[in-house]
């Protein structure tokens, strides 16, 4: 019996790890782009230079060896459902499958707005990451510089503070703006408290956050506002938005605005053998709906490893409960200054937040030692 799992972040490496504990005859595949895995909620840091790349990925060669799992370094493209083979951009890249696992993540959106992807930085991948960091050491400072982040999200506000490091580190001068289309900061949150706290942090260090401000056009040095107003730049991080991941496109399977839908046991809608997990995955349930997050990633990769092996032995599935959900999120933002929030059940706590921070991700990495 074989499981290829399509994408090694963070779902589909727990998945791959939780198959593994269950047994040691099942044969695993794991297919990724990429040939190391990214700690994609620690990328905001590199810009400050905080963390090394190196620190923040790991060689997917040698995780799967660890596993005694297979690796292949390879694009995607499509999957044949009838013939059960995924297609990928290599020679001799058909690769069958009894159980497949689709673990794909998410990709930055930039809503189709004029000039917005072309002028901007990413920091949703770690080559994103540095490139921006890269622009940020060459930009032209016997001048004050002009630094946009646009999104006031988990992403967005965790940026923002390392940008205000990155400049102190180089005792350089800038003018860091957080736009925000919404009323708040991390509106996801919904959270007057959390708002609060954050733009109070934030604005301390100098952050000037323009909230209710949407942008509309992105020229060659400057952001056009919706209703007029602009704002030159010299760089503009872009992290306003996540949409399904492209290949999701080419899939016949059920979707929810473009997200794979899932039953309660995260097999795609109506696919035996065909699990999906993760930012790929869209799972509602009484208990809620799962957000995009690590913990969310994680917590299916399990269960979904699970419901494999119970399927494989004509065991009934577990059911999925999602712990991080849209309606009642929960996180560990960080905000520069070895600083961080950590928003639970409605409070805000930041005593040892960043420290907590910072141990879950040394924990994490520490698996691929
Ligand atoms: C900058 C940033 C900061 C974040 N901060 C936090 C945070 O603080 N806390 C939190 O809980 N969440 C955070 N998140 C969200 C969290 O990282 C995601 O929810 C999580 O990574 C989802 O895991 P995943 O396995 O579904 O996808 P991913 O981790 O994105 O993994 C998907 C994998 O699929 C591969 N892949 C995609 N398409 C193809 C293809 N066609 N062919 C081959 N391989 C492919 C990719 O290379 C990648 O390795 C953050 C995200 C970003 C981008």
């Amino acid at each position: 019996m074989k499981v290829l799992i399509l994408g090694c972040g963070f779902a589909g490496l727990e998945a791959a790890k939780e198959l593994r504990n269950h047994s040691k005859e099942l044969e695993i595949a794991m297919i990724d782009r990429r040939t190391r895995f990214e700690y994609l909620a620690a990328l905001p840091e590199i810009l400050s230079g905080k963390v090394s790349p190196e620190e923040l990925s790991a060689d997917l060669n040698k995780f799967a060896a660890s596993i005694n799992a297979n690796f292949i370094n390879a694009e995607i493209v499509t999957i044949d459902f009838t013939a059960k083979i995924v297609k990928t951009g290599i020679e001799e890249g058909e690769i069958p499958y009894d159980y497949l696992v689709l673990s794909v993540g998410a990709e930055q959106t930039f809503f189709g707005i004029s000039g917005a992807e072309e002028h901007s930085y990413s920091v949703n991948t770690l080559e994103g990451a540095q490139s921006a960091k890269e622009t940020l050491d060459t930009l032209d400072y016997s001048k004050k510089v002009n630094v946009a982040v646009i999104g006031a999200g988990l992403t967005g506000v965790e940026v923002a503070g390392e940008l205000v490091d990155y400049f102190k580190y180089k005792s350089a001068s800038a003018r860091i703006c957080l736009v925000e289309m919404q009323p708040l900061v991390l509106p996801a949150f919904s959270s007057e408290n959390l708002a609060n706290s954050v733009r109070k942090s934030l604005s301390g260090r100098g952050v000037e956050i323009l909230t209710e401000t949407a942008v509309q056009e992105v020229g060659d040095d400057t952001i056009l506002f919706v209703g007029g107003k602009k704002r030159p730049y010299d760089i503009i991080i872009w992290t306003a938005g996540i949409k399904p991941n492209t290949l999701l496109q080419k899939l016949d399977l059920p979707k929810e605005k473009g997200w794979l839908k899932v039953d309660s046991y995260l097999r795609v809608a109506g696919q035996e053998a065909i699990f999906a997990i993760g930012d790929t995955a869209y799972f509602e349930s009484d208990s809620g709906r799962s957000g995009q997050n690590v913990e969310e990633a994680e917590g299916q990769g399990k269960v979904a490893a699970e419901n494999i092996i119970r399927a494989i032995k004509g065991e009934r599935l577990k059911s999925y409960r999602p712990k991080n959900t849209i309606q009642n999120p929960r996180a560990l933002i960080s905000l520069g200054d070895d600083k961080a929030v950590i928003y639970f059940a409605g409070k805000v706590v930041t005593i040892g937040a960043y420290l907590l921070k910072k141990f879950v991700e040394h924990r994490y990495m520490r698996r691929f030692l």
